[in-house]
C-alpha cells in the first residue's frame, strides 16, 4: 500500500510517522520549502503524549515542552472560578505537555525524515487537485518555486492540509472561506519569569474578553517561554484573512488589556515586553457530512478546524492520524478503511467543533460572568462545584479525554 499524505503539520507528520511504524510506505507533501518553526504555543493532552510516546518521542518532547500540572479558570479579576489537577497529577500516566507549535512541528519532521528518508518528504509542493479512477488516486502538486507541475499515484491520499485545505475544497466545492465568530486572538510567546508553580495554564475572562496564558519551555536562568492569547469580541470589524504570521502592533493589544493586571501575572507588561504578536481571527468550519471520499480522505484541521477552545486542535490530529492508521493496518481494502476511519472520528469531532463555539470546557467562565459582573467574595455563591464538574466533565468524555479511558484503553498500535 502506497500513502500520499499532503501537509506537513502536527497531523499529517504524526501520520508518516505512525504509518511507517506499521510498515505502510508513505510519501508527505508539504506546501512551505523550508519549514521554520512558526506559531506559538500548543497544548498535547495525555492521550496524544500518549500517542507520540509510542512513537518514540516522548523524551524529546519532555525535554522541549513543559509538563502543566494545573489549570486554572479566572474571572476578568483573577478571582480564582475553578482549579484542576491536569495531566501527571490528574492521574493520567502521560503528562499533558504545553510546546512551542513551531518547535513541536520541526522535532516531527525531524523524526519523519529519519525513519522515511528525505527522498519521501517533498517540500515546496502545493497539492492542486487529484483525480481517482480505477481503486487509485492521481494527485497533482505544484512546485512553489518553479510553477511547474508534477504527478503521483497511490493507493491513498490523505488531506493533512490544515483550514485552507485543497483536498477538502475539491470535495467540498461550495463550502467557501472559515466562519469568522467576530473575535480577535492576538498570541505571543516571550520569556519571562515563572508565574504561580511554573506549570500552571490560566483562562481568566469571560466570552468576549478572555486570557490563556502557560509556559511552553524552559530558557536560561530559571526563566520560561511564556505563551499568552488576548481574545476578544469585535462586533464590528470586517472578517480577516487567516494568515498564521500576521504581525500587529502591541499598542492596539495594550489598550484592550491594560487593566488585566493581578497580584501572580502582569499581563500588561508581558505584552508591553513581546516583541512579535501575531493576530488570527477565531474562525472554524461547519462540520460535514464525510470526510473519506474513496480513496481520499481528511484529517487533522482539514477535516474539522474548530475554535482553539479546550486544547484540542493538535491533540485532536494526532489521534486523526493514529485511529487512521491503526483502519488501514488491520484490512487489505484502503476504501474500506477510510470509511471505517471517517466513522469512528467524525462525529466526535463534529460535537467538538460545535462545543467550542459555546466556550466548551470554559463556558462556566461566562456564567460566573452573567451572575457576578463586579466579583464575588465566594464562588460557591455564584457556581456550585456540581455545575462546574458537569461542565468539565461532559467535556472530557466527548473529547475522549476521561482519565480511566486514556490509561486503561489499548494502544492504537503495538509498539
Ligand atoms: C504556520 C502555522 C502556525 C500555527 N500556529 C499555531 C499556534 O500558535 N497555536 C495553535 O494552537 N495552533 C497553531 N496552528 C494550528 C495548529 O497547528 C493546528 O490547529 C493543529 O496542530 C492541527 O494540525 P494540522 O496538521 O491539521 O494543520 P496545520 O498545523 O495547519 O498543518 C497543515 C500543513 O499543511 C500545509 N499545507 C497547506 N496547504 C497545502 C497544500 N495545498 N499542499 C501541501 N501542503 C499544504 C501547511 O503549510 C501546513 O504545514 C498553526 C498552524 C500553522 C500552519
Amino acid at each position: 500500500m502506497h500513502v500520499i499524505v499532503t501537509g506537513g503539520g502536527i497531523g499529517g507528520l504524526s501520520l508518516a510517522l505512525s504509518l511507517h511504524q506499521v510498515g505502510i510506505r508513505v510519501r508527505v507533501y508539504e506546501a512551505v520549502r523550508d519549514p521554520l518553526p512558526l506559531g506559538v504555543g500548543i497544548n498535547l493532552q495525555p492521550t496524544a503524549v500518549r500517542e507520540l510516546t509510542e512513537l518514540g518521542l516522548g523524551d524529546a518532547l519532555a525535554e522541549t515542552g513543559i509538563a502543566t500540572q494545573r489549570l486554572k479558570l479566572c474571572n476578568k479579576f483573577g478571582q480564582l472560578i475553578h482549579d484542576e489537577p491536569r495531566g501527571l497529577a490528574a492521574g493520567y500516566r502521560w503528562p499533558q505537555i504545553s510546546i512551542h507549535r513551531g518547535e513541536l512541528q520541526l522535532m516531527l519532521l525531524r523524526a519523519v525524515r529519519e525513519r522515511i528518508g528525505d527522498g519521501n518528504v517533498r517540500t515546496g509542493m502545493r497539492l492542486r487537485g487529484f483525480e481517482q479512477r480505477g481503486g487509485r488516486v492521481r494527485a497533482r502538486f505544484s512546485d512553489e518555486d518553479s510553477g511547474s507541475d508534477l504527478f503521483e499515484e497511490a493507493d491513498i491520499l490523505v488531506g493533512a492540509d490544515g483550514i485552507h485545505s485543497a483536498a477538502r475544497r475539491q470535495v467540498y466545492p461550495d463550502e467557501g472561506v472559515p466562519r469568522f465568530a467576530h473575535q480577535i486572538l492576538w498570541r505571543a510567546a516571550i520569556e519571562a519569569q515563572p508565574f504561580l508553580d511554573g506549570q500552571t495554564m490560566v483562562i481568566a475572562g469571560h466570552f468576549d474578553q478572555r486570557i490563556v496564558v502557560y509556559p511552553i519551555g524552559k530558557t536560561a536562568g530559571g526563566k520560561l517561554l511564556t505563551n499568552w492569547i488576548c481574545q476578544m469580541t469585535v462586533p464590528d470589524r470586517a472578517p480577516i484573512p487567516e494568515h498564521w504570521n500576521r504581525r500587529v502592533g502591541k499598542e492596539k493589544v495594550l489598550s484592550a488589556f491594560e487593566r488585566w493586571r493581578f497580584p501572580w501575572l502582569d499581563l500588561p507588561t508581558l505584552i508591553e515586553r513581546s516583541q512579535d504578536i501575531y493576530e488570527f481571527p477565531l474562525v472554524d468550519r461547519d462540520p460535514v457530512p464525510a470526510w473519506s471520499f474513496g480513496c481520499v480522505t481528511l484529517l487533522g484541521d482539514a477535516a474539522h478546524p474548530m475554535q482553539p477552545i479546550g486544547s484540542q486542535a493538535g491533540s485532536q490530529a494526532i489521534l486523526d492520524a493514529r485511529t487512521l492508521t491503526r483502519a488501514l493496518a488491520e484490512t487489505d481494502d484502503p476504501v474500506a478503511a477510510l470509511e471505517r476511519y471517517d466513522a469512528e472520528r467524525r462525529p466526535a469531532m463534529n460535537d467538538i467543533i460545535l462545543r467550542n463555539r459555546n466556550l466548551g470546557p470554559e463556558a462556566a467562565m461566562q456564567l460566573v460572568e452573567e451572575r457576578a459582573p463586579s466579583g464575588f467574595a465566594r464562588i460557591e455563591d455564584v457556581i456550585s462545584q456540581h455545575e462546574l464538574d458537569v461542565i468539565t466533565r461532559s467535556f472530557a468524555t466527548a473529547a475522549g479525554l476521561d482519565v480511566a479511558t486514556v490509561n486503561h484503553r489499548p494502544s492504537y498500535l503495538a509498539p
